[in-house]
């Protein structure tokens, strides 16, 4: 867990360090934006319209709520025409953004249009329309003043009930990005860090303009890489997916090594043990294969097969590696469930999963590696993977669990 909360905040603080800095030289005067007014002014306009395109495009409904939403706020922060008589009180109006964010940032990207998609613009409407009526409560301003720790004087321009809910707001989404890491999420705890930063110390009106756009591009950049990622890489191990292996191979310079690796026996494992025994045995192999070192990177070509690709290096540079990675494997000895105690129901199986059966064994997987170098006559990447493949099935005539060239 340590590591992965390290893992996070490595992850946020160079997006943070780079944004607060381009606000910090604006703020301070050293970057004069003047002549940029009227574009920052409409910046955010077109970005988030932009960044609603793209999110619709690759399906992220959770985002486009996202977006609706900060539109508003901005129109509202703005004073665009038709919004300024609104006068919403700033507190409410910003724990209302940050509830919307943890709230979506939670939300799965189902359709947007049918019942799903209705319900969340109700409750975006509601959050509206309860900040409408409440704008001038004095009841709520009572609340939002309301000190939970006496001795603690308000912190400058944050109150104890807005600064415990960013505290809260701000570890939700943390949470959510460390069980199930997004760059969407990522980029919707940045920018919740920067409203925070701005009602700490409301930097100047141009700023947060600025701040506003620099959201935009934060969102657009999130779905198109969560987008790629998708496309890119294979949902079950993690590892880069075959249409990462073809396109990296169009910039796979004269000189490479491709080993083709395949689990032994999976068929049987499978049979014996179940599909699921069967992914859990891919995710470890994946992940151990994962860490060959020599420069080499890992693919799943699909089923359980890999492929290994060693830009710029030789077959006999490459083989230690490859080695290393198959004894690894060889070695691991792998916890599962024994045969005779999975039951047939499937949901049954799902809780005793979870309780950690009591006849728990271990077996060993193995797998065969075929290397095959780009040489001579091997020019195209299709020749030399299958020349890999060749020398996989001379391995798998060998005897399996070893490497053939
Ligand atoms: P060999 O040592 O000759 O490679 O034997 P094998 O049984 O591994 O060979 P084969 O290629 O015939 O079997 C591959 C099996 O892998 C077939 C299929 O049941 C299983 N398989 C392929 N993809 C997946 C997957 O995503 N999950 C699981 N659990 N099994 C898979
Ligand atoms: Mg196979
Ligand atoms: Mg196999």
């Amino acid at each position: 867990m340590n590591h992965l909360i390290v893992e996070f905040f490595k992850s946020v603080t160079i997006p943070i360090v780079i944004i607060l800095t381009a606000l910090l030289l604006v703020d301070s005067g050293s970057v004069n934006v003047s002549a940029w007014q009227l574009l920052i002014e409409q910046a955010p306009l077109l970005l988030f319209s932009g960044a609603i395109v793209v999110a619709l495009r690759f399906r992220q409904s959770r985002v486009i709520y996202i977006l609706l939403f900060m539109l508003l706020s901005w129109a509202l922060f703005s004073e665009v025409d038709g919004f300024a008589h609104f006068n919403f009180s700033p507190s409410l109006w910003f724990i209302s953004q940050l509830l919307v964010l943890t709230l979506f940032s939670f939300d799965q990207n189902k359709t947007i249009w049918g019942r799903h998609g209705i319900l969340r613009l109700l409750i975006l409407l509601f959050i509206v329309v309860l900040n409408y009526r409440f704008n001038h409560s004095i009841t709520l301003h009572q609340w939002l003043d309301y000190r939970f720790i006496e001795s603690l004087p308000h912190v400058k321009s944050i109150g104890q009930v807005e600064l415990f809910v960013s505290l809260g707001c701000l570890l939700a989404v943390m949470f959510k990005q460390i069980t199930a890491a997004s760059k969407s999420t990522l980029c919707i705890w940045v920018i919740m860090f920067f409203l925070v930063y701005y009602k700490l110390f409301s930097p100047d009106l141009i700023v947060q303009q600025l701040g506003f756009a620099i959201f935009g591009i934060l969102l657009i950049y999130g779905v198109l890489t969560d987008s790629y990622k998708m496309a890119f890489s294979d949902e079950l191990t993690g590892l880069a997916a075959r249409r990462a292996l073809l396109q990296s191979s169009l910039s796979l310079g004269k000189k490479y090594t491709v080993a083709m690796m395949d689990v032994d026996h999976f068929k049987k494992f499978n049979d014996t043990y179940g599909h699921d025994v069967g992914d859990q045995v891919l995710r470890m192999v994946a992940a151990k294969i994962n860490q060959v070192k020599g420069g080499g990177k890992a693919y799943r070509y699909g089923g359980e097969e890999f492929t290994v690709v060693f830009p710029n290096k030789s077959v006999n540079y490459s083989i230690p590696y490859l080695e290393q990675v198959r004894e690894t494997i060889a070695n691991y000895a792998m916890t599962i469930r024994d045969e005779d105690d999975r039951p047939d129901d499937n949901k049954q199986g799902k809780s005793n999963r979870t309780k950690q059966s009591a006849s728990n064994k271990t077996v060993n997987v193995t797998i065969s590696i075929g290397v095959a170098e780009r040489e001579g006559e091997l020019k195209d990447f299709d020749q030399v993977m299958k020349q890999a493949d060749e020398a996989l099935y001379r391995a798998k005539q060998a005897g399996r669990n070893c490497l053939a060239e």
